[in-house]
C-alpha cells in the first residue's frame, strides 16, 4: 500500500515535472499530457471501463479514455489524472502487465485504483489550495458544486476531499438504487461525536436520500433531524441533509452535517 504522503509528494512532483504550478487549477489536461509525450486515444473501452493506461512496445505512455462515457468534463479529467497516476505510482505493474483497464467506480476495493483516485485528487486539486478555496464554507451542495467546477475534478472526489481537511461535523452516505448504504465515511469531528458503527445494510424511510431514490431525484439542503439517519443518536439535533445524484451507476450521495448549535449543546452536555 501506498503512504498518502507518497501519494501527495508524488502529485506534486508530477506537477513540477510538467512544469505547472504547485497549487491551483490546472487547465487543459488533454494538451497537458499530449504536451508530456503521453499517446493521447479516446475510442470505446469494454462496459464499467473509464480508462486504459500502458506502455507500449516503444516504451511510450499511453493513456485512452472511454469516450462512450457521457459524465462530463470533470469526470474526464478525474479520469486522466486517474491514469497519470498509475504511472507515478504503478510503474512496475505497468511494466509486467503492459495494460491496465480503469473502473467507472469511484472508492474501488481494488487498491490500485483507490491509490490512483487519491492521486488524481492530489494532482488536480492540491491540498493548499483547496483548503484555501473551502475555508468558511458550509458541507453544502453550492459549497461542492463550487470547488468541484473550481478545480475540475468529479462531484464525488470533492466531497471526500473536503472532507479529509474540514473541522466540521459532517458525513458522507453513499446509496445505491436499490435503497442499500454502499458505505459511510465520515469527517474527523464527526467520528469524534459520533462513536456508534458506520451506517450500512437499507436505507431508513426516514431520509431524504430514500424519498431521491424513490423519486429518482436530487433534494438540496433539507432539514431533518440527525435521528432520522443516526437512529441512535441520544439528542434531538437538527440535521441539513443534501442528494446529489450522480450520473453513472446508479448512485446517491447523500451528504448530512447536523446543526452546530444543537451539536454544541449536545457536545457540551456529554462532556466532550
Ligand atoms: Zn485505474
Amino acid at each position: 500500500m501506498v503512504s498518502d504522503a507518497l501519494i501527495c509528494a508524488k502529485a506534486a512532483q508530477l506537477r513540477e515535472d510538467f512544469g505547472i504550478s504547485p497549487d491551483g487549477p490546472i487547465g487543459d489536461i488533454r494538451a497537458l499530457i499530449q504536451k508530456q509525450g503521453y499517446l493521447y486515444t479516446e475510442t470505446r473501452l469494454p462496459d464499467g471501463c473509464s480508462g486504459e493506461s500502458k506502455i507500449n512496445a516503444n516504451g511510450n505512455y499511453c493513456i485512452t479514455y472511454n469516450n462512450t462515457l457521457s459524465f462530463g468534463e470533470n469526470y474526464l479529467r478525474f479520469t486522466l489524472a486517474h491514469e497519470l497516476g498509475h504511472f507515478a505510482l504503478h510503474y512496475d505493474y505497468l511494466q509486467g502487465e503492459n495494460s491496465h483497464l480503469s473502473r467507472v467506480e469511484f472508492n474501488s476495493k481494488s487498491e490500485i485504483e483507490r491509490e490512483a483516485d487519491r492521486f488524481a485528487i492530489h494532482f488536480l486539486a492540491p491540498a493548499e489550495s483547496f483548503i484555501k478555496e473551502m475555508q468558511h464554507r458550509d458541507y453544502s451542495r453550492e459549497t461542492i458544486s463550487h470547488l468541484s467546477n473550481f478545480f475540475g475534478i468529479s462531484i464525488h472526489a470533492t466531497i471526500r476531499h473536503f472532507m479529509d481537511y474540514t473541522d466540521l461535523a459532517c458525513s458522507l452516505i453513499v446509496c445505491n438504487e436499490n435503497f442499500e448504504i454502499e458505505y459511510e465515511h465520515r469527517s474527523e469531528k464527526m467520528n469524534a461525536t459520533y462513536k456508534m458503527p458506520f451506517l450500512n445494510g437499507k436505507l431508513l424511510g426516514s431520509t431524504y436520500a430514500y424519498e431521491c431514490i424513490k423519486n429518482s431525484k436530487e433534494v438540496d439542503n433539507s432539514e431533518l433531524m440527525l435521528s432520522d439517519w443516526y437512529e441512535n443518536f441520544p439528542h434531538k439535533i437538527g440535521a441539513t441533509e443534501s442528494v446529489i445524484r450522480l450520473a453513472y451507476n446508479g448512485k446517491f450521495l447523500a451528504m448530512v452535517t447536523p446543526n452546530y448549535s444543537d451539536l454544541n449543546m449536545y457536545l457540551e452536555e456529554s462532556g466532550y
